[in-house]
């Protein structure tokens, strides 16, 4: 049989009766308190940008992330945008990210009028590579009137912000230390990776806590969502507290005036999708079961097989398994991509190519970029697979 048929057929095989109209990931409300939560919002007429739902859910996510304080917004690029804002990146600046993530990583920098600047991945986490970074830095950085410096561009490197790619940690504490190492701020885009965590030091430590700030996204495609939303986490209490003055417009506090400080922007999450959100939350755990279950089921599937790897957690990490992703280890691997995805189209199973590099995109065709090679190779041999945890079980 043709290694695309037998890619394919393993796949329908894990699925077993779910295998028609089946997305990547959907979202599910059944059995959840959602409704409840949100007639409450309907019934006292707090809908708005802001509610008891708005605090609860912060909270809550304070709790199961262990950041010390989160701040919920309208979605996870507005979080990214705020919290490259929030340390200190402007217009002109350069922002070093990998290659392989949703448009939104480098959307967010462009929407400050500052400039993503490319850095390679590594072939076990798909996040960006801490060789790679340092690598990038040692041919292209100057300290210039105490001012790091792309000595080619002569723009300001602002921030690093390696992404924690299909909900599967990058190696973000080896990326921490070269960013103290060339006194750099370190924002992490956490958005899939709710869930997701390192043991470090024998502690486990929640992707997205590692950084100066760590982002969420609560976008209906991710592991929980509130119809739309993201969340800011961090550990230092300065930032969280500028984080909700300037997503609140930056107004002052006072019974009856209008006055803002500074620039502010209107990102605060609406209680109405909070609600949605805390009723999310409630059944998160379980739903982390039933998708490593899934990723279990997975590669079973595809043990015995040379021609394609189910990816899996790196040593001393946790996944989400956001997206449950096949790596083809064989030759002409775009081929056979290319056929897996229109035979499984075809047969309603809507698998997924990983997204086209960044660089690639006309926006950012000019962008800097260091060497590219492992996303290059990886971008080529990656499909996601359908992940919703309620292809396990009737949620
Ligand atoms: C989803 C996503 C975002 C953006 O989140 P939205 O809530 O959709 O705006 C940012 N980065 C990554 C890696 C994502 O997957």
């Amino acid at each position: 049989m043709d290694i695309s048929k037998e890619i394919l057929s393993r796949i329908k095989n894990t699925l077993g009766k779910n295998d028609v109209n089946v997305h990547l990931h959907e979202p599910s409300f059944l059995n959840t308190n959602a409704l409840n939560y949100v007639k409450d919002c309907i019934e006292t007429g707090w809908v708005s940008s802001s509610g008891k739902w708005v605090s609860r859910f912060e909270n809550l996510l304070s709790d199961f992330t262990g950041a010390k304080h989160v701040i919920a917004v309208s979605n996870g690029t507005v979080a990214l945008r705020l919290a490259l804002y929030l340390v200190g990146v402007r217009a002109d600046d350069e922002v070093l990210i990998p290659p392989m993530s949703f448009v939104a990583t480098a959307n967010s920098i462009s929407h400050l009028g500052a400039n993503p600047h490319f850095i390679d991945i590594d072939k076990e986490s798909l996040g960006m590579c801490p060789v790679a970074l340092d690598k990038r830095l040692n041919e292209i950085a100057v300290l210039k009137d105490n001012i790091l410096v792309n000595k080619f561009t002569e723009k300001k490197i602002a921030a690093v912000v390696p992404v924690h790619v299909f909900g599967l940690p990058a190696k973000v504490e080896e990326i921490k230390k070269i960013c103290s190492k060339w006194n750099i701020a370190l924002i992490e885009d956490a958005a899939e990776a709710l869930g997701s965590s390192i043991l470090s030091n024998t502690k486990k430590i929640h992707c997205g806590s590692f950084g100066e700030i760590g982002i969420i996204s609560f976008n209906g495609n991710k592991v929980i969502t509130c119809g739309g939303g993201g969340a800011l986490l961090t550990n230092n209490s300065k930032i969280a507290r500028l984080a909700k003055h300037i997503s609140t417009t930056a107004k002052l506090d006072h019974p009856w005036e209008f006055f803002h400080d500074q620039l502010g922007w209107n990102d605060r999450l609406p209680n109405i999708n909070a609600a949605l959100g805390v009723s999310q939350l409630e059944h998160l755990e379980m739903r982390l079961k039933l998708k490593r279950d899934l990723h279990n089921k997975f590669l079973n599937s595809f043990e015995d097989f040379s021609g394609a790897e189910i990816l899996k957690e790196s040593k001393n990490c946790e996944s989400n398994y956001w997206l449950i992703t096949l790596r083809l280890l064989g030759n002409n691997p775009e081929i056979i991509r290319k056929k897996i995805l229109s035979d499984a189209h075809a047969s309603k199973i809507y698998l997924r190519p990983s997204w086209k590099l960044l660089n690639k995109l006309p926006m950012y065709s000019e962008a800097q970029c260091g060497d590219l090679s492992q996303s290059y190779i990886q971008s080529e041999r990656l499909i996601n697979l359908p992940s919703s945890p309620q292809l396990m079980a009737n949620l």
